[in-house]
């Protein structure tokens, strides 16, 4: 399968931040492709390079065949760029948006009407409000619109999810699978790590490296620990308590209940149960659970 996408040793720095370290990657052509992390990781500065936008420090970046720096003219004519920050013109149009955006990259609208029809025709309804007066979901429709425009081969998306409303955020992910099967390579960035199951690889970023790069069932069967899930009547003491014992590895607060490793290789259950009881810990629960992605990650981080 042909690279898309091919990052060599990419690092960039704004004066003393280092925001991107020595990163490597590549993305099969037709993929969808998560970089998943949390803020600050680094996510907007690699797209942004990726983009033509931002100038590495060091490293190569070559997209659909053409380097970001030389051929910057070439990569733009085949790459749509979805910002996390809004790219629209809020006094224009729906309409005028979307125009503009064909003009820009020497096309029409109805030449390349086919490519945005399914997201499209959804704000279409509306095509005479002005960009700044729609919803969040709306605009993120008509900001995924405009990136389509100019018929890219691949499109890089900056955390298109990110502050938007549930239904929209399922709305998008099944867009971004229909381009796919377009044929269309989908980089896609987010800070969600229940996201990760709906691309077809994914990247872990954390302070500008990269934790690990497969696809998210291999990610989550090489985790080589054995998860307990933790619960007591006070979570505050309970992660204090955890993260003193003499055997603790990792301890994350997760939703209800805090995540548990253990730095040896066999251990038993009732001697942490005995010690968190020992500690004043009441109602203590504990069980034997399956990692998710954000478990990988964490997981990742303890060990670097
Ligand atoms: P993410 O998109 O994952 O949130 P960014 O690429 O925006 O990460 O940021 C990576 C790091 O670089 C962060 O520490 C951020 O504060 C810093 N950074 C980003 N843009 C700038 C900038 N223009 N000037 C200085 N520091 C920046």
């Amino acid at each position: 399968m042909a690279n898309s996408i091919e990052i060599k040793n990419v690092s960039k720095s704004y004066g003393n931040t280092v925001a991107l370290k020595d990163i490597s990657l590549s993305v099969n052509s037709g993929e969808i492709f998560g970089l998943i992390g949390p803020d600050g990781a680094g996510k907007t500065t690699l797209i942004r390079i990726l983009a033509t936008l931002l100038l590495p420090d060091k490293g190569s970046a070559v997209m659909t065949n053409y380097d970001v720096v030389k051929d910057y003219k070439k990569v733009r004519s085949s790459v749509g760029y979805m910002p996390g920050k809004f790219s629209l013109y809020q006094d224009l149009t729906i309409e005028e948006n979307m125009q503009l955006y064909a003009t820009m990259f020497g096309t029409t609208v109805e030449e390349n009407y086919h490519l945005v029809k399914d997201i499209y025709s959804q704000i279409e309804p509306f095509k005479k409000r002005r960009a700044g007066k729609l919803s969040g979901g709306m605009k993120q429709k008509l900001a995924l619109s405009c990136s389509l425009i100019h018929k890219p081969e691949v499109l890089l998306l900056d955390e298109p999810t990110t502050g938007v409303d549930p239904v929209s955020r399922k709305e998008l992910w099944e867009m971004l699978k229909k381009l796919k099967n377009d044929g269309v390579t989908v980089f896609v960035s987010t800070p969600y790590m229940d996201e990760a199951s709906l691309c077809d690889r994914i990247a872990l970023i954390q302070a500008g490296e990269i934790l690990g790069i497969d696809t998210p069932e291999s990610i989550v069967n090489s985790f080589d620990k054995t998860l307990l899930s933790i619960n007591s009547s006070d979570k505050y003491k309970l992660l204090n308590d955890i993260r003193s014992y003499e055997h603790c590895n990792s301890a994350f607060p997760f939703g209800e209940s805090l995540h548990y490793t253990d730095k040896r290789t066999s251990f038993d259950i009732p001697q942490i149960y005995e010690y968190l009881r020992n500690c004043g810990n009441t109602n203590v629960e504990i069980a034997v659970i399956k990692p998710a992605i954000e478990d990988c990650f964490m997981n990742l981080m303890v060990g670097e």
